[in-house]
This record gives structure tokens, sequence and C-alpha cells, in this order.
């Protein structure tokens, strides 16, 4: 016992881990999560920028002067929000093709064609202007009746929104994309579902879905609120992880379980979402001013602002995006901590963390860190599981591997085979 808590050197397994993922493989996943954050930006300034050009051009003005003759001014919000939600998003289209799908399809993150990819646009473009139509009238008439505290208001009816969305999304939205089967019996199923009663989670079930349908990306979540709450895996998971890896990864879902994390961060937006409106609140006079008569804004309770106030809010959003990721980051720790300590599979999560970094950047610095990554990086990972498992061998503990890195091979293995699948991929 004595000379094993001796011969486990943390530094050593962590250097082991992170040297996994290493040459071209490290450089291009480097440069993916480089680019997502560089290109968030940049969907960022165009879409203001089309918002610019729809007011400069006089296309909003027309626009709600065209639906306001044609009915009452409660009725005109949802085609007002309809016809400008499809003309912006048509113009940004040739962006959004790029960052989500050929871009996706490059990295050899996406396993669809362009023709599934759009499909799937579509419905989510039709289901989200549908929904959001319904709630941005619904705002309307909040800001119309209550002009000084319907920022108040207005949180509230958004907050219930997307606690409503999260109930029902399990049970209505998740299905149209992707088929939700209980996991295979097994020796694995019943590992998870003894950590999930470990953990006191009344989980009878787990679920896989056909993640591979969409990504080659690994990925467990825990979705849903009060009853449609549950814990599903991707076949991507089961596919690519060995049981220790996958039960470290379980372990860290039923941990955002435990910790009631869905309601804490529903409780975050809730705040976020306040502070956004006042801003947008507060500036909106002074942005309407700014664009004159050209623009034809009213006062804020003109249908013809919605795109200044959705604008405005999307620049008090970007400027909060450090906060949001690092709140969003620090669950996610919480729940990595937790995982370990349920799962026990220090080697497992190291190893899964690394895979986890073919496709996002496992040492990104200090200030990167902190702006972009929302979740705790691999370094960040590695780090925590392997001095869990020095302390843990420092404590006698006779159910750790003692071995320095015992899945790097497997990371390894993972990370050509994701390779060669890309370069096949690209040949063709
Ligand atoms: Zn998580």
């Amino acid at each position: 016992m004595f000379q094993l808590a001796a011969s486990f050197d943390a530094q050593q397994a962590i250097d082991a881990y992170l040297g996994s993922v290493s040459g071209a493989i490290r450089d291009r996943s480097d440069a993916y999560d480089e680019g997502q954050a560089l290109w968030g930006i940049v969907s960022f300034f165009v879409g203001l920028a089309v918002t610019l050009l729809l007011y400069q051009t006089g296309f909003i003005k027309g626009l709600r002067d065209g639906v306001e003759k044609r009915m009452p001014r409660w009725a005109a919000v949802f085609p007002f929000f309809l016809v400008y939600t499809v003309v912006s998003t048509v113009l940004t289209l040739p962006l959004a093709v790029w960052t989500d799908h050929f871009r996706e399809v490059q990295y050899g993150n996406s396993t669809q064609g362009f023709g599934a990819w759009f499909g799937e646009y579509l419905i989510n473009f039709g289901l989200s202007t549908l929904i959001g139509g319904i709630l941005i009238m619904l705002l309307y008439a909040i800001i119309r009746a209550l002009k000084r505290t319907w920022w108040i208001w207005g949180t509230g009816l958004v907050t219930a929104t997307i606690a409503l969305l999260m109930l029902i999304g399990p049970v209505f939205i998740a299905p149209i994309f992707n088929d939700y089967t209980p996991m295979e019996e097994g020796p694995l199923k019943e590992d998870i579902l003894n950590l999930a009663r470990a953990a006191s989670v009344p989980a009878d079930d787990v679920y896989v879905y056909d993640r591979s349908r969409q990504s080659s990306t690994i990925s467990a979540n825990v979705s849903g609120i009060l009853g449609t709450t549950r814990i599903s895996l991707g076949d991507t998971l089961i596919r690519d992880a060995t049981p220790a890896e996958v039960k470290a990864v379980m372990a860290h879902e039923i941990g955002h379980y435990v910790l009631n994390h869905v309601y804490e961060m529903l409780l975050s937006v809730a705040v976020i979402i306040a502070l956004g409106f006042a801003f947008a609140n507060a500036t909106y006079g002074l942005a309407a001013r700014w664009g004159g008569a050209r623009w034809g804004v009213g006062d804020i309770g003109d249908v013809g602002g919605m795109p200044l106030l959705f604008a405005l809010f999307s620049v008090f959003m970007f400027f909060m995006t450090p906060v949001t990721n690092t709140m969003i980051r620090s669950n996610e720790a919480e729940a990595d901590a937790y995982g370990l300590a349920l799962a026990r599979e220090p080697d497992g999560f190291a190893a899964v963390s690394m895979k986890l970094g073919a496709y996002r950047k496992l040492d990104p610095g200090p200030v990167e860190r902190f702006v972009f990554h929302d979740h705790p990086t691999g370094r960040d990972r590695v780090t925590m599981a392997m001095n869990f498992k020095a302390a843990e061998i420092a404590a006698g503990a006779t159910d750790m591997d003692p071995a320095m890195a015992p899945l790097v091979p497997e990371v390894e293995r993972y990370v050509a085979g994701r390779e060669a699948g890309r370069a096949a991929k690209s040949a063709d």
C-alpha cells in the first residue's frame, strides 16, 4: 500500500493524458474551437448589420405601416414578427449554412448530408418562429399595458415559457429530431442504474438516443423538469467510450440532477433576462432617436421597434458571455466533482475528457477560458481526476487502478480512428 502511494504521480499522469491528443489532431481541435468563438462574434455583428440595413432601407418602417393598416395593432405583432424573422433569417442564411453545417462537416463532427441538415434546420425554424411569435404577441401586450415595469413582467413570461419548454421538450420536441429508446439490458445499464440508486435518483430507466444520425461527437444529458426529467446518453457515447468512461460521464449527469442545476440555471436565466430587458428598456429611446425619421421608430410599444429591442438585448447578451459561460462552467465543475466521487472512475473521466479534446480546445489560456469556455477545459478535468485519484490512493483506497495513465492507448486509438474517418470522408 505504502509503495503504491509513493508510485502514483498525479502530474505525470496529467501530462500523459494531455499528450494523448497531440500534433496535427491537437492543432485541428484548437483551430475548430477558436473558429467557433470567432464565428460566434462574426454572427453577432452580422445580425446587428442586418438589423441596421433593414432600418436604413426603410424596410421595417414599411412593414410596420403595411401590417398595421390591414389589422388591429395587437394582431399586427405576429405578422410583423413573422416577416421580419423570415427576411433576416434568409439574409443571414449563408453564414448559418457555413457555421452550422459545412464547417461541422469539414471538421468531421457532422454525419449529415446537406439535405438532412437543412430539413432539420427548417423544422427548428418553424417551431421557434411559431413559439417565438406567440411569446412576442404576449410580450407586446405587456409592454403596451405596463410601459414602465414591462421588463419585470416580461421576464416572468419568458422564464415561464422556458420552463414550459423544458417540461415538454423531452416528450414533444426532442423526439422530432431523434429516437429515444430504453438502453439495452446488460451490465453497463445495471452499473448506471446502480449509480443512480446510490445518488437517490428516482430513475428506473436510462435512455439512448441516435445522436449518430447528426453527429460523430460523444454526449449525454439530463433534460426536462419536474416529471419529465430523464438522463439520456447518445449512441455515440456507447460506441466510442469504454464502460469506465460511460460510467464517469453518467455520474457527471447524475450530478447535475442531484445538485438541482436545472432549477439553479432557470433562476440565473431569469436574472439575466431581467437585466437584459432593463438594459434594452433604458437604451431604447436613445437608439430610436438616433435612427431618426428614416427608421420611424415610435415609443417602446411600437412594433416597428421590435428589431431594435432584439438588437439591444443581443448586445447585452454578447457582453454577458463571460458571465453566463462562467455560471455554466462552475456548475459543470460541480458536476465533475460529484461524478468523480460517485463513479470513482478517475481514469475513465480523464480519458473521456481527452476524447472530447478531439473537438474542444484542451488547454486554452486563462482569458480565453474565462471568456469563451462554458465547460471546464480538458486540462481542468484531467487535473481534477488525477488529483482525486492521488488522494484516494494516498488514503489507501483499494479500488483505484495503480497504473499511471492506463487509458492513454484507448484515447489514442479513438483519436486516430476519428482522424481516419475524417480523412476518408474528405477524400470522396
Ligand atoms: Zn455537464
